[in-house]
């Protein structure tokens, strides 16, 4: 395995912190510059960046096809993606690329079109207690981080979550107001290995938290694609002999 493997590309639509003090105080680069210094802190991956008003979205066929896991971080302008980057994405999924799916990205083109369901849930901006318990004790995305992880405030996600069954529900969070939601989920599309975490609403600290970093420095390992995976095989076949 190369010592640059996995290559990563956080995508981040970059909006809030241009319109609002409160998150570029907490996110003076960026989220996905605090993702990325996170991420190179953990080590054993390459990572670069990549945002809306870039050509393509930052997401050039090049960049795509050299990107063993996409990290994704969207919320005010989803709308904003165009259709053929989504496309070009979603098709890299399915040949193998990794991808992890942050907070509001549940509301992503991307995620929606790999789920193929509305993706909605409930939701309340009041400085919620989030607490998320492991439900899978020894899973490779959970490694270093026992039992539960408390974030003292953030965004509220409440069931309803409307999403196809998990392959894997690694945690649950509980919050202030009494509601709960599966806030680390795990799917497969084609050769794609999908994460979905949830914690991550841009006015509160997250991405500062070491345990949240953690888990996302170990979904990069978990989503990487399998080194000398074989290409599959379809079409018309003959008997073997
Ligand atoms: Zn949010």
């Amino acid at each position: 395995m190369q010592a640059d493997f996995p290559r990563v590309t956080i995508w981040h639509e970059y909006q809030h912190e241009k319109r609002n003090p409160q998150v570029s105080m907490l996110y003076p680069k960026g989220m996905h510059e605090t993702l990325a210094d996170g991420l190179r802190a953990a080590g054993a991956m390459t990572v670069r960046t990549a945002t809306l008003e870039e050509p393509d979205h930052g997401l050039t066929p090049e960049v795509l096809a050299a990107t063993d896991v996409l990290i994704w971080w969207g919320h005010m302008a989803h709308d904003a993606v165009h259709d053929d980057i989504v496309q070009r994405a979603h098709a890299r999924v399915l040949a193998g690329m990794g991808l992890i799916v942050l907070h509001s990205a549940h509301f992503s083109k991307l995620f929606k079109r790999l789920m193929g369901t509305t993706c909605d849930l409930k939701w309340r901006e009041a400085d919620d207690r989030e607490i998320l318990w492991v439900t899978a004790p020894g899973h490779p995305i959970l490694h270093g981080i026992s039992d539960h992880v408390v974030l003292p405030r953030e965004e509220m996600y409440g069931e309803h979550f409307d999403i196809p069954e998990p392959d894997e529900t690694i945690l649950i969070s509980s919050f202030s107001g009494g509601e709960v939601f599966r806030s680390g989920l795990t799917w497969r599309r084609g050769m794609g290995r999908i994460f979905y975490f949830r914690p991550g609403h841009e006015t509160y600290p997250t991405y500062h938290n070491p345990q949240v970093m953690r888990i996302i420095a170990n979904a990069v390992q978990w989503a990487a694609p399998t080194a000398g995976a074989g290409a599959s095989v379809f079409g018309n076949h003959k008997p073997l002999p």
